[in-house]
């Protein structure tokens, strides 16, 4: 099961990254609709496509409006977008207006309640957890593939309080916006820094660490400041657009 990461940025697109979108084409999954969007339709394998929000901040939606062209030329017959109630509202009173973006794909909106969890059509389990440390909130994932668990936390400071929700995940991608010398940034802007992510997939025992949802100001190769990461954790791979995972 390959996983693409089609925008891997925080914030604005830069060189290197687009804004957040991660999806997984076999079974017609994405993460967050940002200006990695665009490239989604560059890899539909599906009739389907099941999109999760995480929030409705516009580094996360602002794709959404580029995937009108899907069901317009019939490539996709279901789009079925998921968020809080919140994020729904948001996106449906805010982008698709007039004033904004007229015409709106034909999205089935589905509200995720408080079961926590639901059964994907593709078969797959996904589990869902409010996120608080961000304004407006956000949403963290737990999807669970036939061999392989795989979370996507982002726009957060990191906490305990999701330490449980990821523990023993294979695959852990988690924002991390800030190095360690811009910490209350991070703390001031509800987002993460280099040193508590990397404790946290320590302690929650994590096999892999991918991150995103870096600085756009920083086009390097490792904006966080990765080797003293490693110290405390090793397995990390700071994304950028492009890469694809095998998660077997
Ligand atoms: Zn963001
Ligand atoms: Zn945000």
């Amino acid at each position: 099961m390959k996983v693409e990461f089609l925008g891997t940025g925080g914030f604005h697109p830069n060189e290197k990254r687009q804004t957040a979108c991660i999806m997984l084409p076999e079974i017609g999954l994405i993460f967050d609709a940002g200006s990695g969007a665009f490239r989604v339709a560059k890899h539909v394998q599906t009739e389907s496509l099941d999109l999760f929000l995480t929030h409705a901040h516009l580094d996360h939606i602002c794709g959404l409006t580029y995937l009108i062209t899907l069901p317009l030329t019939g490539r996709i017959k279901n789009l079925r977008l998921y968020g809080r109630a919140e994020v729904l509202d948001a996106v449906r009173d805010h982008l698709f207006t007039d004033m904004v973006f007229p015409v709106a794909p034909p999205f089935e909106f589905h509200e995720l309640v408080d079961e926590r969890e639901l059964m994907l059509a593709s078969g797959n389990r996904i589990e869902w957890m409010k996120l608080t440390n961000h304004p407006g909130g956000s949403t963290a994932y737990k999807l669970h593939l036939k061999n392989h668990t795989f979370a996507y936390v982002t726009d957060t400071t990191v906490d305990g309080s999701y330490e449980e929700f990821v523990r023993d995940v294979d695959t852990l991608v988690h924002e991390c916006y800030f190095p360690d010398s811009k910490k209350d940034w991070a703390n001031r802007t509800g987002h993460t820094h280099a040193t508590p992510l990397a404790n946290l997939a320590r302690k929650a025992n994590v096999e892999k660490l991918v991150v995103v949802h870096t600085d756009p100001l920083d086009e390097s190769n490792d904006p966080i400041g990765t080797k003293d990461m490693q110290a405390i954790f090793p397995n990390i791979t700071v994304a950028e657009d492009g890469l694809s995972l095998d998660l077997n």
